[in-house]
């Protein structure tokens, strides 16, 4: 792995230009979030300086603080858009709706509804969030069940209630669905996880065509490549660029 972290981010880019290009897609489609969990401020500004402008972080407290260190630095009105990527419990919805400019793991009605109060108690713009969806059944239990959403009348109910409540929040609006791979899956698992991923996108487009479905959180530094050339819009990318975290999360 090359050292600096103006190199990696270097390195991470031109492989996402390479798989796009590949792909016959514009690698000006897809957005590089570096996770910068763990990792300190200071390292947060190296990649700010190698032009990155989207962090991902997944514990409210850590976000809360490192964004508030940023603007800090950087003053209020800096360009960073900060993703929260992690799964939410009830009592931390008041710190991702305050600090959060984008929620990729949106699964439950009562985050939702708790979100968009707080955002509209705190005048906060409505916060655009991507669906969480699990439709292999052996990642992680977060995301919404969507193991056989194909056929299965049930789930599909269920995706769909959740959207048209989502749709109904006034400080809260989709963007699109996210899913997260299988740790250490061959990419033959995990491709048909980002197909069936980014079909799930297309079929709730397709049920609702005045909402925005378009955008597909899929793949990290193992299978970012992958993900891309499943349709990916935005890769979350923490390893290869700020290295091997020290403990794991
Ligand atoms: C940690 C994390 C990532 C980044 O993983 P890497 O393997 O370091 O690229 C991506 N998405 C989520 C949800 C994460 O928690």
């Amino acid at each position: 792995m090359k050292n600096s972290i103006a190199e990696r981010v270097a390195e991470v880019e031109r492989r996402i230009r390479e798989t796009a290009v590949c792909a016959q897609r514009s690698p000006n489609d897809i957005t590089l979030i570096a996770v910068s969990k763990t990792w300190p401020t200071e390292m947060i500004m190296q990649a700010y300086k190698a032009g990155m402008r989207h962090f991902g972080e997944n514990r409210p407290e850590e976000l809360q603080q490192k964004r508030a260190e940023i603007n800090h630095r950087l003053g209020e009105d800096n360009d960073i858009i900060w993703h929260y990527i992690a799964p939410l419990q009830s009592r931390q919805t008041h710190a991702i709706a305050d600090n959060a400019d984008v929620f990729h793991a949106l699964d439950r009605l009562k985050i939702a509804n708790r979100l968009s109060q707080r955002r509209q108690a705190q005048g906060l713009p409505s916060l655009p969030v991507l669906l969480q969806v699990n439709v292999s059944g052996e990642a992680s239990k977060s995301g919404l069940n969507a193991t056989q959403w194909e056929d299965n009348k049930q789930q599909q109910g269920e995706i769909q209630r959740l959207v048209e409540t989502i749709a109904s929040l006034p400080a809260l609006h989709p963007i699109g669905v996210m899913t997260m791979g299988i740790w250490g899956a061959e990419h033959t698992i995990l491709k048909p996880i980002f197909q069936r991923t980014k079909a799930l996108g297309q079929w709730l487009q397709s049920q609702y065509p005045s909402l925005d479905f378009s955008h597909y959180s899929m793949g990290m530094t193992d299978d970012f490549e992958l993900g891309i050339t499943e349709g990916a819009t935005h890769v979350r990318v923490g390893r290869a660029i700020f290295g091997e975290r020290t403990y794991t999360r």
